[in-house]
C-alpha cells in the first residue's frame, strides 16, 4: 500500500503559502463519483476526516518535485452546484487539469473524453497540462474500461494518462508530481 503520507514527512513544508510564484491552480474535473473527493483527500492529507460529505473543497499543500518545492491549490468544486458560471470558470483558471473517470465506468470515461474538449475549446490557444486519470483500478472484476483504452484516448487527446487507485492509494502521489512536471516543462519551454 503506497502512502503519500508515510514518505512525505520531509517533503512537506508549508500549506497555505501565497504570493508564491510556484503557486499551481489544479482543477479535478469529471463525471460524479468516479473519485475526484478521494483524491483530493489523499493529496489534502485529510482522507480519514469525518466530514465526507460535503461538497466542493480545495487543498493546498507544497511538494518537492525533482528537488525542487512547487505549491499546488488542488480544487474539487467541479460539481459543487450546478450553475453554468462555475463550470465555466473552471474551465479558465486552472493552470492544469486532472480529467477522472473510473474504469469501471464506461460512461464516465466517454464523458472524459467530452470535457477535453469542452477545455480545448475554452483555451484554445494554450498549451495546458493535463492527466488523463483512469481511477479505480483496484477494482478489477467490474473493470469496463481498458489500460490500452484509456493510453489511447489520451494519445488522440494529447495529454498525459496514468491509473490509479484511491482505495489503495497507488499511483496518487505519481500523479500529482506528474502534474507539477508537466507545468514545469511548459514553464520551461517558454523561457526558452
Ligand atoms: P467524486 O464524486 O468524483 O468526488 O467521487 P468520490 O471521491 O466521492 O468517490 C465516489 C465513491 O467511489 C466513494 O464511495 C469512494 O469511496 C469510491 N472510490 C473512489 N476511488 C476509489 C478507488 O480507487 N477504488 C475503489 N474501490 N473505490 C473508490
Amino acid at each position: 500500500r503506497e502512502s503519500w503520507a508515510s514518505d512525505s514527512s520531509d517533503s512537506v513544508i508549508s500549506s497555505g503559502s501565497d504570493s508564491d510564484s510556484n503557486l499551481y491552480k489544479v482543477i479535478l474535473l469529471g463525471e460524479h463519483g468516479v473519485g475526484k473527493t478521494s483524491l483530493a483527500r489523499i493529496f489534502g492529507g485529510v482522507e480519514d476526516c469525518a466530514d465526507a460529505e460535503e461538497a466542493g473543497n480545495t487543498y493546498d499543500r507544497s511538494i518537492i518535485v525533482d528537488g525542487e518545492e512547487a505549491s499546488l491549490v488542488v480544487f474539487d468544486i467541479w460539481e459543487q452546484d450546478d450553475s453554468q458560471w462555475l463550470q465555466n470558470h473552471c474551465m479558465k483558471m486552472g493552470d492544469a487539469y486532472i480529467i477522472v473517470y473510473s474504469v469501471t465506468d464506461k460512461v464516465s470515461f466517454e464523458k472524459a473524453s467530452e470535457l477535453r474538449i469542452q477545455l480545448r475549446r475554452a483555451r484554445q490557444t494554450e498549451d495546458i497540462p493535463i492527466i488523463l486519470v483512469g481511477n479505480k483500478s483496484d477494482l478489477v472484476r467490474s473493470r469496463e474500461v481498458s489500460v490500452d483504452e484509456g493510453r489511447a484516448c489520451a494519445v488522440v487527446f494529447d495529454c498525459k494518462f496514468i491509473e490509479t487507485s484511491a482505495a489503495l492509494h497507488h499511483n496518487v502521489k505519481d500523479l500529482f508530481e506528474g502534474i507539477v512536471r508537466q507545468i514545469r516543462l511548459r514553464k520551461d519551454s517558454k523561457e526558452d
